[in-house]
């Protein structure tokens, strides 16, 4: 029998999941899913946006449209990206609540009612904390470096035990919407708007089937956006740095000319000359290598391409 909302219209729920080759997790993530929504008793949607798999996981995902019509499907051309997939989700969603997990069940369903209730007791944002995060220790220090290193550069405190599995009110949801930019670090952006937010533990488990969709570079890559898509203290440190260099050489020459009247001759440097050359011409490289990426972004921003394309939209 196909199940349906009896309360079209006023959503209470929304679940935003990004996919991206999950085949093999989908459907136990669905029946677990659909078992916490549907004890719930208030009508709700399954976002699922299929980020562009290659495995099958949009043929699985009709299927599970055809049993259930609370199932939306939105089908990327290609692949754009998790924080994209998610941008998707979250534009199509009706619901006056929205949650946000992994398909891959590393965040559990059955823990969505322990949000929920911190939900209710007012806040607009909770989050879930992953006590025992279940990633590779390679994944969960780098995380970790990197974290706090975003936290500093943006003064914003971004707690890496903070998953992406979190529960938000329609309002945090719509101005969410409004952001534009397509480099996106949304645990940044949902943190920049500044709603009052909740912190509560929750499992963590390991991935159900497959494996990350992230390697090093990958990371690396998300890394950087997020920096430069959050921050300009990269720039800012440029100048600093530049002054420092100046007041160095300042002293540098002082000293020679010391050297100078006291022993007549200047030293023979060839050495120190070249070392500083070699010096200066890397850190100038590398000066513009930072400011390239900044510009890089503008141009980026600048074209005001749609941020996905859609293939195929079930609802
Ligand atoms: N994902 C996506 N597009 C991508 C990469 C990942 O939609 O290009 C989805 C993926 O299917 C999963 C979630 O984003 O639902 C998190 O991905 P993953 O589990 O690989 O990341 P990790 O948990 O290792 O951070
Ligand atoms: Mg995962």
């Amino acid at each position: 029998m196909k199940e349906s909302n009896l309360l079209s219209g006023s959503l209470k729920f929304s679940v935003v999941i990004p996919v991206f080759n999950e085949a093999d997790n989908l459907k136990t993530l669905h029946t677990r899913l659909t078992d916490v929504m549907s004890g719930l008793r208030e009508p709700y949607e399954i976002i699922y946006v299929d980020d562009g798999s290659t495995d099958g996981s949009f043929q699985i995902l009709k299927e599970l449209h055809q049993e259930d019509s609370r199932v939306k499907i939105i089908s990327f051309t290609r692949n754009f990206g998790q924080h994209i997939a998610i941008t998707a989700g979250l534009d199509h969603s009706k619901g006056e609540n929205v949650i946000l997990m992994d398909a891959d069940l590393q965040d559990k369903p059955e823990e969505i009612p322990k949000l929920l209730a911190k939900l209710r007791e007012g806040y607009d944002i909770v989050y879930g904390h992953r006590n025992q995060r279940q990633d590779s220790f390679f994944k969960k220090i780098t995380s970790k470096v990197y974290l706090s290193l975003l936290s500093k550069l943006t003064n914003e405190t971004i707690n890496p035990e903070i998953s992406p599995f979190r529960i938000m009110t329609r309002r945090v949801v719509d101005y969410f919407n409004q952001f534009r930019e397509r480099s996106r670090f949304y645990g940044g952006l949902v943190a920049w708007l500044g709603f009052p937010y909740a912190i509560v533990p929750v499992e963590h488990s390991e991935r159900f089937s497959g494996k990350t969709k992230y390697n090093l570079a990958g990371m690396v890559k998300l890394g950087i956006e997020g920096i430069i898509s959050f921050s300009d203290i990269p720039l800012r440190l440029i100048g600093r740095f530049g002054l420092l260099v100046s007041a160095l050489s300042f002293i540098i020459g002082i000293y020679y000319l010391l050297v100078w009247i006291i022993n007549g001759i200047p030293t023979p440097g060839y050495t120190s000359m070249i070392v500083s050359i070699f010096f200066m011409g890397g850190i100038q490289l590398i000066v513009l290598g930072i400011i390239s990426r900044y510009i890089g972004n503008i141009h980026l921003e600048i074209k005001k391409r749609p941020l996905y394309v859609i293939k195929d939209k079930i609802e």
